[in-house]
């Protein structure tokens, strides 16, 4: 039983990497700088990490490339490359404890989730392109008979990663599997909040037998290292995590540079709609809490606006809030907390600025709406506001925490055209047992992904994942994903 002493002590015991991991060895940035790395629980600085920028991101870099060319990985029999992966994902679930409590410690999430979600999941998806590494099949053309045309699809070569620092681990496997499974090097940055999962990780991944200089990690800031990552001439591709403000960014350095290819997945605003016709409202309810309140809101695919049919609000808004009862802010450490901390102190005021705006601009709040009473650290109870229009700041901008606003719709016009008024498209649901309804409704929200009568039921690797619109574009999961850390290259041969 792993209880609220079991964790403790196992934090007490961490040994922590705190160097970026080059050419497959842990190495100070050549600056020789660091950074204090903030346990959000309990404001506790967990320890330095080597603050890496441009001069680590050029040395990296060149590794990157020379392994690639030199063929030790992106050359390797497709099923080798394969199997070493599936051993990194056996060595992800070896190590599941002491990659859950990194998790936690840094960024602030509950040990439990950790362990449920973010770390099988990232087994999952490590075992998954593992196992689509040779299963991949390219095409000959139906060219006219004197020629053969063959359409092969290459690896890029050096792909820079750099993910945010809400599921930290798992957006990264996110990018890793496909990016290794196709025989690329990386470079990847974690966000500055979040380095110590994936240092972690790099090293596990030298012990499942991907070679010294496939896999390097810089811990930096965005700035710097991640700036420099986007304007490197040698960088073919930046597959990115995070804001949508970040992610234009990287379009800029790409242009800037080498044209590199960039895919973004980026920010959300993602519209929860419970119709009339919703087939359970007990079930809706406990999900629209979930959607929001899991990870303390800092998910992009969180369902932040919750769109209701004005016929059934006020008997929703009772269930809504006594599901939400069973979302309680606690020590990260015990199994029995739901929400952690939020991942630092200037998110966490960013979040209460969002609140402060909402009663400015006369939404009315029904739940929470503070700081949680009685810790160091920085907790935000569960909040919700009712009487949302679609013209006020919560009902627009994306806040990144346990933060709901609830909006009432006349029929389902209106509420796709509520739910459509956005720059994001990331996610959606609509709970209605009238298959006709739903499936229109389906059709005419712009999101990358629709659940219906659910919200995000499982971490299934078979599906794509990301957004329309300002949510950003290019696909993680999924064998699409493959697509874009590979290019197309005909070979015409006339016979
Ligand atoms: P962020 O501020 O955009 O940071 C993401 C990454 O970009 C971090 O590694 C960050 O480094 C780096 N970065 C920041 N400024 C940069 C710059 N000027 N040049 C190059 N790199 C830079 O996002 P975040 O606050 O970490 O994460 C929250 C955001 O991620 C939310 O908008 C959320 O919706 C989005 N997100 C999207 C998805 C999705 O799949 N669509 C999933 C999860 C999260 P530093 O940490 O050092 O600043
Ligand atoms: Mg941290």
């Amino acid at each position: 039983m792993r209880t609220y002493d079991y964790w403790t002590k196992k934090a007490a015991g961490l040994s922590i990497r705190n160097q970026a991991f080059v050419n497959g060895r842990f190495v100070n940035s050549q600056s020789g700088k660091t950074f204090d790395n903030i346990n959000p629980a309990t404001a506790q600085n967990i320890g330095p990490v080597t603050e890496c920028d441009k001069d680590d991101v050029d040395v990296a870099v060149k590794v990157a490339r020379t392994v690639f060319e030199e063929g030790s990985w992106s050359h390797m029999h497709p099923a080798e490359r394969g199997r070493r992966l599936m051993r990194l994902g056996e060595l992800i679930l070896q190590h599941q404890e002491e990659l859950a409590l990194l998790e936690s410690l840094d960024m602030g999430k509950p040990v439990s989730d950790a362990m449920a979600i973010d770390i099988p999941g990232c087994a999952r998806c490590i075992h998954w392109y593992g196992e689509a590494a040779d299963k991949l099949m390219d095409e000959i053309a139906p060219t006219d008979p004197g020629a053969l045309a063959m359409v092969t699809r290459e690896a890029l070569g050096v792909i820079g990663i750099v993910v945010p620092w809400n599921f930290p681990l798992l957006m990264a496997c996110w990018k890793i599997g496909p990016a290794l499974a196709a025989g690329n090097s990386i470079v990847l940055k974690p966000a500055e909040q979040s380095p110590l999962s994936i240092l972690r990780l790099a090293e596990l991944a030298s012990e499942a037998g991907i070679p010294d200089g496939v896999f390097n990690v810089l811990p930096g800031f965005g700035e710097t290292a991640g700036q420099a990552l986007g304007l490197h001439m040698d960088v073919d591709m930046i597959a990115f995590t995070g804001s949508t403000q970040v992610g234009k960014f990287f379009m800029q350095y790409s242009g800037q540079s080498n044209l590199k290819r960039v895919s973004l997945e980026c920010g959300g605003k993602s519209p929860h709609i419970i119709t009339k016709n919703c087939p359970d409202l007990d079930k809706a309810a406990a999900a629209a809490a979930s959607a929001i309140f899991f990870n303390q809101g800092e998910v992009c695919t969180a369902g932040s606006r919750l769109l209701v049919d004005r016929s059934i609000k006020d008997e929703f808004m009772e269930k809504l809030k006594a599901a939400s009862a069973s979302h309680k802010v606690g020590d990260p450490l015990d199994p029995d907390t739901s929400m952690g901390a939020l991942v630092e102190e200037g998110h966490m005021n960013r979040v209460l600025g969002f609140i402060d705006k909402a009663n400015a601009e006369g939404a009315k709040l029904e739940l929470g709406g503070c700081r949680s009473a009685g810790r160091d650290g920085y907790f935000v109870d569960p909040t919700i506001f009712d009487g949302v229009t679609p013209d006020m700041t919560i009902a627009r901008e994306e806040i990144f925490g346990p933060v709901l606003s609830v909006l009432t719709f006349e029929d389902e016009e209106d509420a796709v055209k509520i739910a459509n008024d956005s720059i994001y498209g990331l996610a959606a649901a609509v709970w209605s047992q009238d298959i006709s309804q739903a499936h229109r409704m389906a059709r005419a929200i712009r999101a990358g992904t629709v659940w219906v009568n659910c919200w995000d039921p499982t971490g299934d690797m078979t599906i794509p994942f990301g957004g329309f619109k300002q949510s950003g574009f290019g696909r993680d999961k999924s064998l699409h994903a493959l697509e874009k850390y590979t290019d197309l290259k005909t070979t015409w041969v006339q016979l």
